[in-house]
């Protein structure tokens, strides 16, 4: 029997291939340097978990109403006043199972059949095969890294069609670590107002942003373009929360009433305690943040000059989130190890198996001539790493 065509259209995560195959290798005692992490590698600050803790212990532990509690939503919009300085009510906002959940939920709540998305590569892995899912057609704008891997207004002018409906925003990025500043958001918010598309913005690396650069919500600028804009944010990221698995949007009433909807029939409210204890981290002491910042600075600023150092490889320094895009295009081509390498996934194979060093192929990101180094890891690490793959690059 005949299964489901768009499920059976929706391709696997591209970083996962490699993921597995490095832990197979971990698993068989092989000392593996993994730079694919996707996540912080600090602890969950302890006032956090504690919260968690209060919470079972208070038997917080039932079905909490399906959009999430008041309280939550309350501590939600008390942090859009003081780091965006928006306001919202409950009625804006849609509590959900991480950010990745509230990204569906935003698809599908303003998705038709034909309707097209457009996504700015290098992108997010999930997006396209996101909207897919809602039947909406993403529409993918390359940009460069001579660009700062940056759009432009004119780009996204061309790009609009009669049947597009949206634009994914996603400053601080993943995977490029570029930010968006307020002059060229102001650009694409009145591109957005003018022509009636709706803004997706993904800000959930908001918080881990370096050299004084600021994060500024496109939603922020006027009543238009917040009444277009579905912010989507949480806690996995800036706290170091990823298993708590809790992410939030902010939107018109409307826009959350049917994302509220249907994230009732899908999977109810998401984790009760979860959801107390991003309350905590919301409203609680963020110097936690600010130390991991410090850090995951002074990680990037080390990574970034040892690549460049290296023979064949390049990168530009990103402002935000944890990643570093490595240039490989003078690699590719060329032989390394006895064979040639002909694109990321190759180099990503080939380093994992000849260097034991696990790094994510730009393929998947929509750019076949990067690959994506994770800093959420320890300065031995990188160290060990970068010294690998400069001895693999000298083979
Ligand atoms: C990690 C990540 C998310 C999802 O975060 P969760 O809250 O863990 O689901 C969303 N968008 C981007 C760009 C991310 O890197």
């Amino acid at each position: 029997m005949e299964l489901s065509k768009k499920a059976m259209s929706i391709s696997p995560s591209s970083t996962l291939a490699i993921d597995a195959k490095a832990k197979k290798m971990k698993a068989d005692g092989i000392d593996v340097i993994g730079f694919g992490a996707g996540e912080p590698d600090f602890d969950t600050p302890q006032h956090i978990k504690e919260a968690a803790i209060k919470a079972i212990q208070e038997g917080f532990t039932k079905y909490t109403p399906a959009s999430g509690t008041l309280d939550l939503k309350h501590a939600v919009c008390r942090k859009f006043k003081k780091d965006n300085g928006l306001d919202y009510t409950p009625s804006n906002i849609v509590i959900s199972n991480g950010a990745k959940h509230s990204l569906v939920n935003a698809f599908q709540a303003i998705c038709n059949p034909g309707d097209e998305v457009i996504i700015p590569a290098p992108f997010w892995v999930s997006y396209p095969e996101m909207v897919k899912l809602a039947d909406g057609v993403p529409v993918i704008v390359n940009t460069t890294e001579e660009d700062g891997f940056k759009f432009t207004v004119d780009q996204i002018e061309k790009a609009i069609s009669n049947k597009t409906k949206a634009l994914v925003l996603n400053s601080p990025s993943n995977p490029t670590g570029m930010i968006y500043s307020e002059a060229e958001l102001r650009q694409v918010a009145d591109l957005a107002v003018a022509k009636g598309i709706y803004v997706i913005s993904d800000e959930i690396y908001e918080k881990l942003i370096y050299d004084g650069f600021k994060h500024v919500s496109i939603a922020s600028f006027n009543d238009k373009i917040k009444d277009l804009t579905i912010v989507v944010n949480g806690v996995a990221k800036s706290y170091s929360m990823t298993g708590w698995r809790i992410g939030y949007t902010a939107s018109n009433a409307k826009i959350a009433e049917i994302m509220g909807n249907v994230q009732s029939h899908a999977t109810s409210n998401p984790n009760s305690i979860a959801q107390k204890a991003t309350v905590a981290a919301l409203d609680g002491p963020q110097d936690e943040v600010d130390r991991m910042v410090a850090e995951f600075g002074k990680r990037r600023d080390y990574m970034v000059e040892r690549i460049n150092a290296i023979p064949g490889l390049s990168c530009i320094k990103p402002n935000g989130a944890f990643y570093v895009m490595m240039n490989i295009t003078k690699i590719i081509g060329t032989e390394v190890c006895g064979a040639v390498i002909k694109g990321s996934d190759d180099f990503a194979n080939m380093l994992l198996e000849k260097a034991n060093v696990a790094l994510v192929p730009g393929s998947g990101f929509g750019t076949d001539i990067h690959v994506r180094l994770s800093y959420a890891t320890s300065l031995k690490n990188i160290t060990e790493g970068l010294n690998r793959i400069e001895k693999f690059l000298e083979k």
